[in-house]
């Protein structure tokens, strides 16, 4: 095992959101490649906004996902008095100090430097305050050097990233409740974890150098930094809910397969030549961090359906079948109760389905009998030569030995040059017959995974709905 550490940091205040994703796959396939540890905590520091249930929900789209961790789930709530502890170590050596100024008086500075049009600045009243007393209520603040100089950190991705030290105010490390703020227990955290990268999002770029003087202060050696460009919906604004599901969950419920958002989220940023599919063992050869792109990827529904129609189709028949039996359930339909074997059926289906969802409906008429048939489809044939197809087929089926789906498609071809029939005016309404509608599996097929008995009851029944029309 190398001693590349990596972690996935997700706060607890909702799903497992695409974005979010990402970045874990990010990590995950990094520590994959250089054989590291892969680290997930949950920083849940915001005790308001955070929830179990989340912290669930994020377990569950990881799980889903095939995002195994190799160390945790950490939770920063354990962590508190350690970080206290830092604190106190940075007040003792000067690094940091109390604040007294109240949220009024702050707001009321704030709003005086808007209207002045100055940056809106922790002022620094508190600094060199003698005062210190422990029972009055204040914050803590970080001493953030006002030296002139500039604070800056290499990014895998974006390259060398400077901010001058006179934007960086002295940053809240401690709330007058007592509790840390996320930018000091990230460090400790990534201190104690022995974190050797940290990949995340671009949205938190602005944090960065102010982490980066908290390692200076605390003395110790900063990670590496990779930030991840932003996902954004077509419109070109970040992916939210008005632009469809975000969450990892509501893909797997739309019929989504993980290997398919996986490979789709692996190439929302990152490219590897030409390549578009990425087999797990794929990615994890050819990930490189940097090669993730320095523009935000734009979400594209299209293509994620793209890819799912295609890992269906190449699908373990028998996988498949264990995906798609709750969506079946759902339905009102149990394949173990009875009708075909769910894995033929599948077998006729996922050359066509782009999701799960879709193959449980087009699976729907192989255990349920057409109540109705789809009359405009119906209604392009006469009812003479209707009769006539259906009568014909039925004592075609009844003599054939025929027991492969090529074999019942040769029976077809033969009806049709013995009437003939071109092949629409015996497959569509056999195919009407037997599913209800048009939009079904090759005849063959359909035949050999009803059965012929089967079959040959269907095609009764619309010879009985058709007759009396
Ligand atoms: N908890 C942060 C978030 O969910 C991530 C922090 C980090 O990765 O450093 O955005």
């Amino acid at each position: 095992m190398s001693d590349v550490r990596v972690r996935f940091a997700p706060s607890p205040t909702g799903y497992l959101h695409v974005g979010g994703a990402r970045t874990a796959l990010f990590n995950w396939l990094l520590a994959r490649k250089q054989g590291g540890t892969f680290i997930l905590r949950i920083e849940d520091t915001d005790v308001e906004r955070s929830t179990q249930e989340s912290v669930d929900a994020i377990l569950q789209g990881m799980e889903w996902l095939g995002l195994d961790w190799d160390e945790g789930p950490f939770y920063q709530t354990d962590n508190f008095p350690l970080y206290k502890e830092y604190v106190q170590k940075l007040l003792t050596e000067g690094k940091a100090y109390r604040c007294y100024c109240s949220a009024e008086e702050l707001e009321a500075k704030r709003e005086l430097a808007m209207k002045e049009g100055r940056k809106p600045k922790y002022d620094g009243s508190c600094r060199n305050r003698a005062e210190q007393s422990e029972d009055k209520p204040h914050c803590v603040r970080f001493r953030a050097p006002q030296d002139g100089g500039a604070t800056s950190f290499v990014d895998l991705i974006k390259g060398t990233i400077t901010f001058p030290n006179d934007e960086l105010d002295d940053l809240i490390i401690q709330r007058s409740d007592g509790t840390p703020t996320y930018n000091f227990c990230v460090v400790i955290d990534d201190v104690i974890m022995k974190i050797t990268t940290v990949i995340r999002g671009d949205d938190h770029v602005n944090n960065t150098p102010r982490q980066v003087q908290l390692y200076q202060a605390l003395g110790f050696p900063a990670p590496q930094f990779a930030h991840v460009p932003m996902i954004l919906g077509s419109d070109k604004a970040r992916l939210s809910k008005r632009h469809g599901a975000t969450s990892v969950i509501a893909y797997r419920d739309m019929g989504f397969l993980p290997e398919a958002l996986m490979n789709y989220l692996v190439r929302l940023g990152w490219s590897h030549g030409d390549d578009e599919i990425f087999s797990r063992e794929e990615m994890i050869e050819k990930f490189d961090i940097t090669n993730v792109g320095r523009s935000p990827g734009v979400f594209n529904p299209d293509k994620l359906l793209w890819l799912n129609a295609h890992y269906i189709k190449c699908g373990d028949p028998q996988r498949l079948a264990d995906l798609l039996i709750p969506f079946l359930k759902k339905r009102g339909v149990d394949p173990a109760i009875g009708g075909p074997q769910l894995v033929e059926v599948i077998k006729t289906l996922q050359e066509r389905a782009r999701t799960m969802l879709e193959m449980a409906d087009s699976a729907l008429f192989y255990y349920h009998a057409p109540e109705s048939y789809d009359k405009a489809a119906l209604a392009k044939f006469d009812t003479e030569q209707l009769l006539a197809v259906y009568g014909a087929v039925m004592e075609k089926l009844a003599a054939s030995p025929a027991t492969t789906a090529a074999e019942f498609d040769a029976l077809f071809k033969e009806l049709c040059t013995e009437n003939g029939w071109k092949m629409p005016q015996v497959g569509q309404p056999v195919r009407i017959a037997l599913s209800g509608g048009t939009q079904a599996p090759g005849i063959g097929e359909i035949v050999v995974t009803l059965g012929k008995e089967e079959t040959i009851r269907r095609i009764q029944r619309a010879r009985e709905v058709v007759g009396k029309r």
